[in-house]
């Protein structure tokens, strides 16, 4: 897993000959491409099966970077870059003239972060331009925190991959658009609602769970092959027992209130007290499941603050109607 500078400056080549490099990140593996390069950014929808409309994060090497990408950058923009990059927060601006429309599918604003890790900041320091990369994996599937992910979904996709071990957050970023009057969260991700709040010093609104509002996202994402069912925790067991009893494959993400009490399902994974450990190890928990081949997962959500806010964001959406069956 140990990356060695020839193997950033092989990706970096790869890059400027308009090739696709899987890359890690704190939060999931990214699938980039050159920002600039609309050929090499459309090979990413190719990839990844994703709809052209669907818009990309724009990564950069630093904040003092940001206004070489978007047409303005707003007080609360640079107070919470200032503040959270680099980090799991994406900030949706004004879309600058160099940034590509194939990379924003097609809107006139662009997201974009500098992520907190040494390989991926190695990475853009050594490319000098803005790496666009969604997770890297097939669209509306599980998001891979690991390169075993990545190469076991992408394969030949992908024309590099940087081995940079497994992610340590495990969740996407927080994305929060500054376009308007009042800042607002898009996506809960790894800096949390309260932490935002905290440096605004004022209230941010969260998406409706109700209905879509970012562009370009559909009802079920972040979903494993497996069904996904949510319940109350202190049902968990019982709706599990109950599925495998009619003879399905049941996989249970165990709450950890319930850490010793035994189960009869085909596999259960016990899900850590603490959400840093529960994000960190989310998307391992369900491939694991589809390895271990259950056709249906029995999970709760967690409490809906902190980190929390993101799991139960992501497990709405494994849990939510899929686009074909
Ligand atoms: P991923 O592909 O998993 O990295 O997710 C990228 C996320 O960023 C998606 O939820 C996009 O909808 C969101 N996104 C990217 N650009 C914009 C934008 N200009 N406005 C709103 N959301 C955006
Ligand atoms: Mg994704």
């Amino acid at each position: 897993m140990s990356v060695v500078t020839s193997d950033i400056e092989k990706a970096a080549e790869v890059l400027r000959a308009g090739g696709l490099v899987a890359l890690p990140t704190e939060t999931v593996y990214g699938l980039g491409a050159d920002a600039e390069d609309p050929a090499a950014v459309g090979r990413i929808f190719q990839v990844k099966g994703r709809p052209p409309t669907h818009p990309l994060i724009i990564h950069i090497g630093g904040a003092d970077q940001l206004d070489e990408w978007v047409e303005e950058v707003p007080a609360t923009a640079r107070l919470l870059a200032g503040r959270f990059w680099p980090g799991p927060l994406t900030l949706v601006l004004r879309r600058g003239r160099r940034v590509p429309l194939e990379a924003t599918g097609g809107l006139e604003t662009v997201a974009v972060r500098v992520p907190d890790h040494p390989v991926a900041l190695a990475l853009l320091a050594a490319f000098g331009g803005g790496i666009t990369a969604p997770s890297a994996n097939r669209f509306g599937s599980v998001s891979p925190t690991t390169a075993d992910h990545v190469r076991a979904e992408l394969g030949e996709g992908v024309d590099f991959v940087l081995d940079g071990g497994p992610c340590g957050v495990g969740v996407e970023s927080t994305i929060v658009d500054v376009t308007g009057e009042a800042p607002s969260i898009l996506r809960p991700g790894g800096v949390t609602r309260e932490e935002i709040e905290a440096v605004l010093g004022r209230p941010v609104a969260l998406p409706s769970t109700s209905h879509v509002r970012v562009p370009g996202q559909h009802p079920s994402h972040y979903a494993p092959r497996a069904r996904v069912v949510l319940v109350e925790p202190e049902k968990v067991i019982a709706e599990a027992e109950h599925a495998q009893a009619l003879g399905q494959q049941v996989g249970v993400l165990l709450p950890p209130a319930f850490a010793d009490a035994p189960v009869k399902a085909h596999a259960v994974v016990t899900v850590p007290a603490s959400t840093t450990a529960y994000a960190r190890g989310l998307y391992g928990y369900l491939r694991e499941l589809d390895r271990q081949g259950c056709d249906l997962i029995v999970a709760s959500l967690p409490a809906e603050e902190g980190l929390g806010l993101a799991i139960a964001n992501r497990l709405r959406r494994a849990a939510g109607p899929r686009l074909s069956p």
